[in-house]
Protein backbone atom coordinates (compact mmCIF):
# COMPACT_ATOMS: atom_id res chain seq x y z
CA UNK A 1 0.00 0.00 0.00
CA UNK A 2 1.18 3.93 -0.93
CA UNK A 3 2.32 5.78 2.26
CA UNK A 4 0.26 9.00 3.05
CA UNK A 5 2.02 12.52 2.96
CA UNK A 6 -0.02 15.55 3.67
CA UNK A 7 2.08 18.27 3.10
CA UNK A 8 0.68 21.71 4.68
CA UNK A 9 1.49 24.92 2.91
CA UNK A 10 1.52 24.85 -1.06
CA UNK A 11 4.43 27.05 -1.51
CA UNK A 12 7.76 26.33 -3.76
CA UNK A 13 8.77 23.93 -0.78
CA UNK A 14 5.35 22.09 -0.54
CA UNK A 15 4.89 21.86 -4.16
CA UNK A 16 8.54 20.68 -4.63
CA UNK A 17 8.61 18.23 -1.82
CA UNK A 18 4.82 17.06 -3.34
CA UNK A 19 6.74 16.50 -6.65
CA UNK A 20 9.60 14.12 -5.58
CA UNK A 21 7.59 11.91 -3.25
CA UNK A 22 4.30 11.56 -5.41
CA UNK A 23 6.95 9.98 -8.24
CA UNK A 24 8.29 8.03 -5.92
CA UNK A 25 5.05 5.94 -4.94
CA UNK A 26 3.87 8.19 -1.59
CA UNK A 27 0.08 9.63 -2.22
CA UNK A 28 0.15 12.95 -1.43
CA UNK A 29 -2.04 15.52 -0.71
CA UNK A 30 -1.97 19.14 -0.11
CA UNK A 31 -3.51 21.38 2.19
CA UNK A 32 -3.53 24.94 1.62
CA UNK A 33 -4.99 27.67 3.79
CA UNK A 34 -5.20 29.95 0.51
CA UNK A 35 -7.64 29.81 -2.19
CA UNK A 36 -4.61 29.26 -3.98
CA UNK A 37 -1.01 27.86 -4.14
CA UNK A 38 2.16 29.40 -4.46
CA UNK A 39 2.85 30.95 -0.90
CA UNK A 40 5.17 34.12 -1.43
CA UNK A 41 5.52 32.94 -4.81
CA UNK A 42 2.31 34.13 -6.77
CA UNK A 43 1.11 37.40 -8.94
CA UNK A 44 -1.23 40.27 -7.88
CA UNK A 45 -3.27 42.82 -10.17
CA UNK A 46 -3.08 46.53 -10.54
CA UNK A 47 -5.44 48.52 -12.35
CA UNK A 48 -3.80 51.13 -14.22
CA UNK A 49 -6.34 53.22 -16.45
CA UNK A 50 -9.00 50.31 -17.50
CA UNK A 51 -6.07 47.67 -17.95
CA UNK A 52 -5.33 44.99 -15.58
CA UNK A 53 -1.53 44.04 -14.91
CA UNK A 54 -0.02 41.31 -13.43
CA UNK A 55 2.84 41.71 -11.26
CA UNK A 56 5.00 39.54 -8.98
CA UNK A 57 3.65 39.96 -5.42
CA UNK A 58 6.36 38.41 -3.13
CA UNK A 59 8.89 37.36 -5.08
CA UNK A 60 10.34 38.59 -8.50
CA UNK A 61 13.55 37.05 -9.67
CA UNK A 62 14.75 33.32 -9.93
CA UNK A 63 18.20 32.61 -8.99
CA UNK A 64 18.56 29.74 -6.39
CA UNK A 65 17.54 27.02 -7.67
CA UNK A 66 19.27 23.85 -8.37
CA UNK A 67 19.38 23.06 -12.48
CA UNK A 68 18.44 19.50 -11.74
CA UNK A 69 15.28 21.00 -9.24
CA UNK A 70 14.06 22.90 -12.70
CA UNK A 71 14.42 19.66 -15.16
CA UNK A 72 13.63 16.75 -12.52
CA UNK A 73 10.36 18.33 -11.56
CA UNK A 74 9.75 19.03 -15.68
CA UNK A 75 9.73 22.88 -14.78
CA UNK A 76 12.31 23.00 -17.48
CA UNK A 77 9.55 22.14 -20.39
CA UNK A 78 7.12 24.87 -19.54
CA UNK A 79 9.08 27.76 -18.01
CA UNK A 80 11.04 30.15 -20.07
CA UNK A 81 13.86 31.99 -18.51
CA UNK A 82 16.42 34.66 -19.24
CA UNK A 83 19.17 35.78 -17.72
CA UNK A 84 21.42 38.64 -18.27
CA UNK A 85 25.32 38.22 -19.36
CA UNK A 86 25.75 42.00 -19.24
CA UNK A 87 27.61 43.38 -15.64
CA UNK A 88 25.33 44.16 -12.83
CA UNK A 89 25.64 47.95 -11.69
CA UNK A 90 26.38 49.52 -8.47
CA UNK A 91 26.06 53.03 -7.68
CA UNK A 92 27.29 54.61 -4.16
CA UNK A 93 25.92 58.04 -3.00
CA UNK A 94 27.00 60.88 -5.44
CA UNK A 95 28.22 58.24 -8.31
CA UNK A 96 26.63 59.50 -11.75
CA UNK A 97 28.53 56.73 -13.69
CA UNK A 98 28.36 53.43 -11.96
CA UNK A 99 30.52 50.42 -10.97
CA UNK A 100 30.40 47.79 -13.74
CA UNK A 101 30.24 43.81 -12.01
CA UNK A 102 31.41 41.58 -14.56
CA UNK A 103 31.34 38.14 -14.56
CA UNK A 104 34.60 37.88 -15.94
CA UNK A 105 36.90 37.85 -13.33
CA UNK A 106 39.29 39.27 -14.84
CA UNK A 107 37.38 42.26 -16.03
CA UNK A 108 35.76 42.87 -12.22
CA UNK A 109 39.01 42.75 -11.13
CA UNK A 110 40.44 45.45 -13.25
CA UNK A 111 37.40 47.64 -12.73
CA UNK A 112 37.36 47.42 -9.14
CA UNK A 113 40.80 48.61 -9.00
CA UNK A 114 39.59 51.89 -10.80
CA UNK A 115 36.65 52.46 -9.61
CA UNK A 116 37.23 51.71 -5.84
CA UNK A 117 40.69 51.27 -5.47
CA UNK A 118 40.68 47.96 -4.41
CA UNK A 119 43.69 46.36 -3.80
CA UNK A 120 42.56 42.31 -2.46
CA UNK A 121 42.38 39.52 -4.01
CA UNK A 122 38.88 39.02 -6.03
CA UNK A 123 40.08 36.34 -8.03
CA UNK A 124 40.83 34.51 -4.88
CA UNK A 125 37.29 35.48 -3.04
CA UNK A 126 35.93 34.20 -6.11
CA UNK A 127 37.33 31.10 -6.52
CA UNK A 128 37.37 30.37 -2.78
CA UNK A 129 33.59 31.12 -2.79
CA UNK A 130 33.15 28.62 -5.92
CA UNK A 131 34.41 25.93 -4.22
CA UNK A 132 32.07 26.22 -1.23
CA UNK A 133 29.16 26.56 -3.56
CA UNK A 134 30.19 23.70 -5.39
CA UNK A 135 30.59 21.61 -1.84
CA UNK A 136 26.94 23.01 -1.38
CA UNK A 137 25.49 22.23 -4.79
CA UNK A 138 27.13 18.39 -3.52
CA UNK A 139 24.84 18.39 -0.55
CA UNK A 140 21.88 19.27 -1.83
CA UNK A 141 21.96 17.24 -4.45
CA UNK A 142 22.54 13.84 -2.51
CA UNK A 143 20.38 15.63 0.10
CA UNK A 144 23.30 15.27 2.82
CA UNK A 145 22.76 16.57 6.11
CA UNK A 146 25.12 19.48 6.43
CA UNK A 147 28.01 19.44 8.94
CA UNK A 148 30.75 21.01 10.21
CA UNK A 149 33.01 17.93 10.21
CA UNK A 150 31.99 17.05 6.80
CA UNK A 151 32.78 20.36 5.68
CA UNK A 152 36.31 20.60 7.23
CA UNK A 153 36.98 17.10 5.46
CA UNK A 154 35.91 18.35 2.50
CA UNK A 155 36.52 22.34 2.30
CA UNK A 156 40.01 21.81 5.07
CA UNK A 157 39.93 23.74 8.36
CA UNK A 158 40.86 27.04 7.26
CA UNK A 159 38.14 27.37 4.02
CA UNK A 160 35.30 26.11 6.52
CA UNK A 161 36.63 28.45 9.53
CA UNK A 162 36.47 31.29 7.06
CA UNK A 163 33.34 30.95 4.64
CA UNK A 164 31.02 28.70 7.23
CA UNK A 165 31.96 28.81 10.77
CA UNK A 166 32.76 32.94 10.60
CA UNK A 167 31.91 36.23 10.58
CA UNK A 168 31.01 37.97 7.45
CA UNK A 169 33.17 41.12 8.46
CA UNK A 170 36.54 38.71 8.58
CA UNK A 171 35.93 37.31 5.62
CA UNK A 172 34.92 40.38 3.80
CA UNK A 173 38.33 42.15 5.38
CA UNK A 174 40.15 38.87 4.93
CA UNK A 175 39.82 39.23 0.74
CA UNK A 176 39.30 42.90 -0.04
CA UNK A 177 40.90 46.35 0.93
CA UNK A 178 37.81 48.69 -0.32
CA UNK A 179 35.21 49.26 1.81
CA UNK A 180 32.59 49.50 -1.23
CA UNK A 181 33.88 46.04 -2.52
CA UNK A 182 33.09 44.54 1.03
CA UNK A 183 29.57 45.99 0.86
CA UNK A 184 28.51 44.83 -2.36
CA UNK A 185 29.74 41.54 -1.93
CA UNK A 186 28.08 41.36 1.18
CA UNK A 187 25.33 42.85 1.36
CA UNK A 188 23.46 39.71 0.99
CA UNK A 189 24.00 39.34 4.48
CA UNK A 190 21.25 41.19 5.34
CA UNK A 191 19.01 40.56 2.03
CA UNK A 192 16.07 38.52 4.69
CA UNK A 193 16.72 39.98 7.57
CA UNK A 194 19.47 42.01 10.31
CA UNK A 195 22.01 39.50 10.70
CA UNK A 196 24.72 41.08 12.39
CA UNK A 197 28.02 41.06 10.05
CA UNK A 198 30.13 40.81 12.98
CA UNK A 199 28.10 37.29 14.08
CA UNK A 200 29.91 34.40 13.70
CA UNK A 201 28.38 31.79 10.75
CA UNK A 202 27.18 35.17 8.89
CA UNK A 203 30.26 34.70 6.15
CA UNK A 204 28.26 31.41 5.06
CA UNK A 205 25.34 33.21 3.88
CA UNK A 206 27.24 35.07 1.00
CA UNK A 207 28.27 31.87 -0.86
CA UNK A 208 24.60 30.33 -0.30
CA UNK A 209 22.96 33.60 -2.07
CA UNK A 210 25.58 32.68 -4.99
CA UNK A 211 24.65 28.37 -4.61
CA UNK A 212 22.34 28.93 -6.80
CA UNK A 213 22.80 26.31 -9.92
CA UNK A 214 19.79 27.29 -12.80
CA UNK A 215 21.64 30.66 -13.82
CA UNK A 216 25.40 29.29 -12.45
CA UNK A 217 25.04 31.67 -9.47
CA UNK A 218 23.53 34.84 -11.47
CA UNK A 219 19.82 35.66 -10.76
CA UNK A 220 17.62 36.00 -14.08
CA UNK A 221 13.84 36.14 -15.01
CA UNK A 222 10.71 33.94 -16.07
CA UNK A 223 8.35 34.87 -18.56
CA UNK A 224 5.08 36.27 -17.70
CA UNK A 225 6.25 36.36 -14.09
CA UNK A 226 7.82 33.84 -11.55
CA UNK A 227 4.39 32.98 -10.63
CA UNK A 228 4.79 30.70 -13.89
CA UNK A 229 7.06 28.24 -11.77
CA UNK A 230 4.44 27.83 -8.95
CA UNK A 231 1.57 27.96 -11.17
CA UNK A 232 3.29 25.24 -13.35
CA UNK A 233 4.44 22.63 -10.58
CA UNK A 234 0.51 23.14 -9.32
CA UNK A 235 -0.26 21.41 -12.85
CA UNK A 236 2.48 18.86 -13.00
CA UNK A 237 1.64 18.01 -9.68
CA UNK A 238 -1.58 17.32 -10.23
CA UNK A 239 -1.16 15.72 -13.36
CA UNK A 240 0.66 13.18 -11.89
CA UNK A 241 -1.89 12.23 -8.99
CA UNK A 242 -1.19 14.89 -5.88
CA UNK A 243 -4.21 15.87 -4.47
CA UNK A 244 -4.60 19.67 -3.43
CA UNK A 245 -7.33 21.02 -1.63
CA UNK A 246 -7.59 25.08 -1.23
CA UNK A 247 -8.95 27.50 1.53
CA UNK A 248 -8.30 24.72 4.24
CA UNK A 249 -8.64 25.58 7.80
CA UNK A 250 -6.85 22.65 10.33
CA UNK A 251 -8.35 22.71 13.55
CA UNK A 252 -5.92 20.53 15.39
CA UNK A 253 -3.65 18.05 14.73
CA UNK A 254 -3.14 14.50 16.91
CA UNK A 255 0.13 13.28 16.72
CA UNK A 256 -0.12 10.18 18.19
CA UNK A 257 -3.33 9.02 16.13
CA UNK A 258 -1.68 10.78 13.32
CA UNK A 259 -4.70 12.37 12.57
CA UNK A 260 -5.37 15.88 10.98
CA UNK A 261 -8.55 17.31 12.23
CA UNK A 262 -10.33 19.83 9.62
CA UNK A 263 -13.62 22.03 9.91
CA UNK A 264 -15.61 18.47 8.41
CA UNK A 265 -13.82 16.10 8.15
CA UNK A 266 -10.34 13.80 9.71
CA UNK A 267 -7.56 13.10 7.46
CA UNK A 268 -5.08 10.13 8.45
CA UNK A 269 -1.39 10.72 7.48
CA UNK A 270 2.10 8.59 7.16
CA UNK A 271 4.02 11.64 7.46
CA UNK A 272 3.14 14.96 7.86
CA UNK A 273 5.44 17.83 6.42
CA UNK A 274 5.31 21.30 6.84
CA UNK A 275 5.96 23.71 4.45
CA UNK A 276 4.71 26.74 6.23
CA UNK A 277 6.69 29.06 7.96
CA UNK A 278 8.29 27.16 11.16
CA UNK A 279 5.91 28.72 13.59
CA UNK A 280 2.74 27.49 12.08
CA UNK A 281 3.60 23.53 13.29
CA UNK A 282 3.80 24.16 16.61
CA UNK A 283 0.51 26.42 16.56
CA UNK A 284 -1.28 23.40 15.10
CA UNK A 285 0.27 21.08 17.22
CA UNK A 286 -1.04 23.08 20.69
CA UNK A 287 2.16 22.69 21.87
CA UNK A 288 2.65 25.96 23.64
CA UNK A 289 6.38 25.35 24.51
CA UNK A 290 6.98 24.99 21.32
CA UNK A 291 5.35 28.06 20.05
CA UNK A 292 7.43 30.36 22.86
CA UNK A 293 10.77 28.49 21.25
CA UNK A 294 10.10 29.08 18.31
CA UNK A 295 8.78 32.96 18.98
CA UNK A 296 12.53 33.40 20.70
CA UNK A 297 14.23 32.66 17.37
CA UNK A 298 15.26 35.53 15.42
CA UNK A 299 12.48 35.56 13.11
CA UNK A 300 12.49 39.90 12.34
CA UNK A 301 12.54 40.58 8.70
CA UNK A 302 13.69 44.13 7.30
CA UNK A 303 13.05 44.17 3.26
CA UNK A 304 10.41 46.01 1.63
CA UNK A 305 9.60 46.15 -2.03
CA UNK A 306 8.53 48.88 -4.32
CA UNK A 307 6.61 47.97 -7.40
CA UNK A 308 6.97 51.03 -9.86
CA UNK A 309 4.89 51.15 -13.36
CA UNK A 310 6.34 53.26 -16.36
CA UNK A 311 4.22 54.10 -18.95
CA UNK A 312 7.09 54.02 -21.49
CA UNK A 313 10.18 51.60 -20.87
CA UNK A 314 12.94 53.05 -18.03
CA UNK A 315 15.29 55.25 -20.00
CA UNK A 316 18.84 55.23 -18.21
CA UNK A 317 21.34 57.78 -17.38
CA UNK A 318 24.08 55.61 -18.21
CA UNK A 319 24.89 54.24 -20.33
CA UNK A 320 23.69 57.40 -22.35
CA UNK A 321 21.56 56.51 -26.01
CA UNK A 322 22.39 52.47 -25.12
CA UNK A 323 19.98 50.50 -24.41
CA UNK A 324 22.52 47.39 -24.05
CA UNK A 325 22.76 47.45 -20.13
CA UNK A 326 18.66 47.61 -20.15
CA UNK A 327 18.26 44.20 -18.15
CA UNK A 328 20.90 44.45 -15.94
CA UNK A 329 20.30 44.69 -12.24
CA UNK A 330 21.46 47.52 -11.28
CA UNK A 331 21.95 48.50 -7.21
CA UNK A 332 21.95 51.47 -5.26
CA UNK A 333 24.00 51.79 -1.94
CA UNK A 334 23.31 54.28 1.13
CA UNK A 335 26.06 53.01 3.34
CA UNK A 336 29.48 53.94 2.05
CA UNK A 337 31.48 51.41 5.06
CA UNK A 338 30.78 47.96 6.70
CA UNK A 339 30.10 50.42 10.12
CA UNK A 340 27.70 52.10 8.55
CA UNK A 341 26.11 48.77 6.69
CA UNK A 342 26.00 47.28 10.45
CA UNK A 343 24.24 50.68 12.31
CA UNK A 344 21.70 50.61 9.73
CA UNK A 345 20.10 46.94 9.73
CA UNK A 346 20.54 47.04 13.00
CA UNK A 347 18.96 50.37 13.72
CA UNK A 348 15.46 49.27 12.59
CA UNK A 349 16.00 46.31 13.94
CA UNK A 350 16.06 47.69 17.60
CA UNK A 351 13.21 49.81 16.49
CA UNK A 352 15.09 52.78 17.09
CA UNK A 353 14.11 53.94 13.54
CA UNK A 354 10.99 52.44 11.13
CA UNK A 355 13.34 53.08 8.04
CA UNK A 356 17.22 53.83 7.38
CA UNK A 357 18.20 53.50 4.19
CA UNK A 358 20.61 50.35 3.37
CA UNK A 359 20.76 49.40 -0.49
CA UNK A 360 18.24 49.16 -2.91
CA UNK A 361 18.55 46.18 -5.81
CA UNK A 362 16.13 47.00 -8.85
CA UNK A 363 15.17 44.42 -11.01
CA UNK A 364 14.30 45.49 -14.46
CA UNK A 365 11.46 43.19 -15.17
CA UNK A 366 9.85 45.22 -17.88
CA UNK A 367 12.56 45.20 -19.92
CA UNK A 368 13.45 41.30 -19.19
CA UNK A 369 9.98 40.71 -20.35
CA UNK A 370 10.22 42.03 -23.45
CA UNK A 371 13.55 40.07 -23.92
CA UNK A 372 11.73 37.52 -24.08
CA UNK A 373 8.98 38.78 -26.07
CA UNK A 374 6.50 39.50 -23.61
CA UNK A 375 5.60 43.41 -24.03
CA UNK A 376 2.81 43.91 -22.07
CA UNK A 377 2.96 47.98 -22.62
CA UNK A 378 3.69 48.66 -19.38
CA UNK A 379 7.49 48.63 -17.65
CA UNK A 380 7.47 47.29 -14.27
CA UNK A 381 10.84 47.81 -12.19
CA UNK A 382 11.06 46.36 -8.83
CA UNK A 383 12.78 48.26 -5.77
CA UNK A 384 13.86 45.52 -3.46
CA UNK A 385 14.95 47.83 -0.29
CA UNK A 386 16.54 48.25 3.04
CA UNK A 387 15.92 48.33 6.17
CA UNK A 388 12.50 48.75 7.48
CA UNK A 389 11.71 47.82 11.06
CA UNK A 390 8.62 45.55 11.10
CA UNK A 391 6.39 48.09 12.80
CA UNK A 392 4.51 50.03 10.47
CA UNK A 393 2.46 49.00 7.05
CA UNK A 394 2.90 50.82 3.99
CA UNK A 395 0.57 53.08 4.01
CA UNK A 396 2.05 55.07 6.90
CA UNK A 397 5.53 54.84 5.61
CA UNK A 398 4.89 56.64 2.34
CA UNK A 399 7.19 59.36 2.83
CA UNK A 400 9.96 56.28 2.70
CA UNK A 401 8.83 55.24 -0.60
CA UNK A 402 9.14 58.74 -1.77
CA UNK A 403 12.81 58.11 -0.85
CA UNK A 404 13.31 55.47 -2.66
CA UNK A 405 12.37 56.73 -5.29
CA UNK A 406 14.17 59.85 -5.54
CA UNK A 407 17.42 57.34 -4.95
CA UNK A 408 16.22 56.34 -8.38
CA UNK A 409 15.61 59.21 -9.93
CA UNK A 410 18.93 60.04 -10.24
CA UNK A 411 19.77 57.41 -12.15
CA UNK A 412 17.19 57.52 -15.14
CA UNK A 413 15.73 60.22 -17.53
CA UNK A 414 12.01 59.90 -17.29
CA UNK A 415 10.47 59.65 -13.94
CA UNK A 416 7.41 61.43 -15.35
CA UNK A 417 6.50 57.87 -17.30
CA UNK A 418 5.68 56.32 -13.36
CA UNK A 419 2.08 56.24 -13.42
CA UNK A 420 1.37 53.79 -10.51
CA UNK A 421 3.42 51.80 -7.28
CA UNK A 422 2.83 49.43 -4.84
CA UNK A 423 4.74 48.70 -1.88
CA UNK A 424 5.08 46.20 1.24
CA UNK A 425 6.70 46.74 4.33
CA UNK A 426 7.82 43.88 6.64
CA UNK A 427 4.49 44.31 8.47
CA UNK A 428 2.41 44.15 5.18
CA UNK A 429 4.51 40.76 4.11
CA UNK A 430 3.26 39.27 7.71
CA UNK A 431 -0.31 40.17 6.32
CA UNK A 432 -0.17 38.73 3.08
CA UNK A 433 2.11 35.70 3.68
CA UNK A 434 1.48 34.78 6.99
CA UNK A 435 5.02 34.88 7.90
CA UNK A 436 5.54 35.24 12.10
CA UNK A 437 7.99 38.39 11.49
CA UNK A 438 7.88 39.56 7.79
CA UNK A 439 10.73 37.83 6.87
CA UNK A 440 11.31 36.39 3.41
CA UNK A 441 12.75 33.49 4.43
CA UNK A 442 10.38 33.29 7.62
CA UNK A 443 13.68 33.25 10.06
CA UNK A 444 16.56 35.64 9.74
CA UNK A 445 19.67 33.98 8.44
CA UNK A 446 21.85 34.51 11.36
CA UNK A 447 24.76 32.71 12.55
CA UNK A 448 22.72 30.75 14.76
CA UNK A 449 20.31 29.60 12.16
CA UNK A 450 22.82 29.29 9.29
CA UNK A 451 23.84 26.00 7.75
CA UNK A 452 24.20 23.41 9.90
CA UNK A 453 21.78 25.05 12.44
CA UNK A 454 18.80 25.69 10.12
CA UNK A 455 17.17 23.36 11.85
CA UNK A 456 13.90 22.66 14.29
CA UNK A 457 15.07 18.65 14.95
CA UNK A 458 15.85 17.05 18.65
CA UNK A 459 17.98 15.15 16.50
CA UNK A 460 19.66 16.54 13.68
CA UNK A 461 22.22 14.29 12.30
CA UNK A 462 19.90 11.67 12.11
CA UNK A 463 17.10 13.34 10.85
CA UNK A 464 18.01 16.74 9.70
CA UNK A 465 14.33 17.60 9.03
CA UNK A 466 12.03 16.46 11.91
CA UNK A 467 10.07 18.48 13.57
CA UNK A 468 11.30 18.54 17.08
CA UNK A 469 10.86 14.74 18.44
CA UNK A 470 7.39 14.52 16.98
CA UNK A 471 6.89 10.94 15.05
CA UNK A 472 6.79 11.36 11.30
CA UNK A 473 6.69 15.36 11.28
CA UNK A 474 9.12 17.05 9.48
CA UNK A 475 9.60 20.98 8.37
CA UNK A 476 10.60 22.06 5.05
CA UNK A 477 9.77 25.62 4.87
CA UNK A 478 12.31 28.67 3.87
CA UNK A 479 13.22 28.28 7.41
CA UNK A 480 15.11 25.22 6.98
CA UNK A 481 18.16 24.53 5.58
CA UNK A 482 19.26 26.11 2.95
CA UNK A 483 17.04 28.96 3.08
CA UNK A 484 14.05 30.19 1.56
CA UNK A 485 13.80 31.89 -2.05
CA UNK A 486 11.92 30.06 -5.41
CA UNK A 487 14.76 27.51 -4.94
CA UNK A 488 12.45 24.27 -3.34
CA UNK A 489 15.47 22.91 -2.37
CA UNK A 490 14.32 22.05 1.83
CA UNK A 491 11.30 20.62 0.12
CA UNK A 492 13.64 18.77 -2.13
CA UNK A 493 16.05 17.67 0.21
CA UNK A 494 13.21 16.23 2.62
CA UNK A 495 11.43 14.36 0.27
CA UNK A 496 14.66 12.49 -0.20
CA UNK A 497 15.14 11.66 3.39
CA UNK A 498 12.11 10.27 3.72
CA UNK A 499 12.10 8.40 0.59
CA UNK A 500 15.82 6.85 1.53
CA UNK A 501 14.02 5.82 5.06
CA UNK A 502 11.17 3.74 2.77
C1 LIG B 1 8.62 40.68 -1.04
C2 LIG B 1 9.37 39.41 -1.28
C3 LIG B 1 10.36 39.38 -2.24
C4 LIG B 1 11.07 38.21 -2.48
N1 LIG B 1 11.94 38.17 -3.52
C5 LIG B 1 12.45 36.99 -3.90
C6 LIG B 1 13.08 36.87 -5.16
O1 LIG B 1 13.12 37.82 -5.95
N2 LIG B 1 13.62 35.67 -5.49
C7 LIG B 1 13.52 34.58 -4.66
O2 LIG B 1 14.02 33.51 -5.01
N3 LIG B 1 12.88 34.66 -3.47
C8 LIG B 1 12.32 35.83 -3.09
N4 LIG B 1 11.58 35.91 -1.96
C9 LIG B 1 11.58 34.77 -1.03
C10 LIG B 1 10.71 33.61 -1.47
O3 LIG B 1 9.52 34.08 -2.04
C11 LIG B 1 10.38 32.71 -0.28
O4 LIG B 1 11.55 32.43 0.45
C12 LIG B 1 9.75 31.41 -0.74
O5 LIG B 1 8.65 31.68 -1.56
C13 LIG B 1 9.36 30.58 0.46
O6 LIG B 1 8.75 29.41 0.00
P1 LIG B 1 8.07 28.37 1.01
O7 LIG B 1 7.40 27.35 0.19
O8 LIG B 1 9.06 27.89 2.01
O9 LIG B 1 7.03 29.22 1.85
P2 LIG B 1 5.84 30.15 1.42
O10 LIG B 1 6.01 30.66 0.06
O11 LIG B 1 5.69 31.12 2.54
O12 LIG B 1 4.60 29.16 1.40
C14 LIG B 1 4.02 28.66 2.57
C15 LIG B 1 2.60 28.24 2.25
O13 LIG B 1 2.00 27.69 3.44
C16 LIG B 1 0.65 28.15 3.51
N5 LIG B 1 0.21 28.07 4.89
C17 LIG B 1 0.62 28.81 5.95
N6 LIG B 1 -0.06 28.45 7.06
C18 LIG B 1 -0.89 27.44 6.69
C19 LIG B 1 -1.86 26.64 7.39
N7 LIG B 1 -2.10 26.81 8.68
N8 LIG B 1 -2.53 25.71 6.70
C20 LIG B 1 -2.32 25.52 5.37
N9 LIG B 1 -1.42 26.25 4.66
C21 LIG B 1 -0.72 27.19 5.32
C22 LIG B 1 0.74 29.59 2.98
O14 LIG B 1 -0.51 30.05 2.58
C23 LIG B 1 1.72 29.41 1.82
O15 LIG B 1 1.05 29.09 0.63
C24 LIG B 1 10.82 37.05 -1.70
C25 LIG B 1 9.81 37.07 -0.75
C26 LIG B 1 9.07 38.22 -0.56
C27 LIG B 1 7.94 38.21 0.42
Amino acid sequence: MKKKVVIVGGGINGLTAANYLQKRNFNVHILEKNNHIGGACVKDTAVIGKKVFNYPKGATVLGMMQKFIFEETHLSKFVETYFPKSPKLVYFQDDLEPTRIFQNIDSLQNELKNKWNEKGDVAGFRNDENKVIHYLQNIYKKSTIPSISDAENTLGKKTTELWIKGSAYDLLNHYFTSEKTKLYMGMTVTESGPASIFQKGTAFTIPLMDSGSIFNGYWGFVKNGIWEITENLEKINKSLGVKIDYSVSIKKINSKSQKIHLENKKLDYDYLLFATDPLTPSILLQDSKKVKTINNKELVGTSGKVTAFFKNPVIWKYPINDNSLDTSFRFIFSNSNLDEFEKSSQSVYKNRKDYEPGYIQIYPEGSAQRKMGNDEGIEKLILFSKNFSFNKESKDLIECKEDILNLLSKHIVNIDDLIETKFLTPLDLKKSFYFPKGNIDHMTLSGDQNFNKRTFSNCPEKSFFRYFDFNNIYYCGAGSFPCGSVAGTPGYMCAKHIINFN
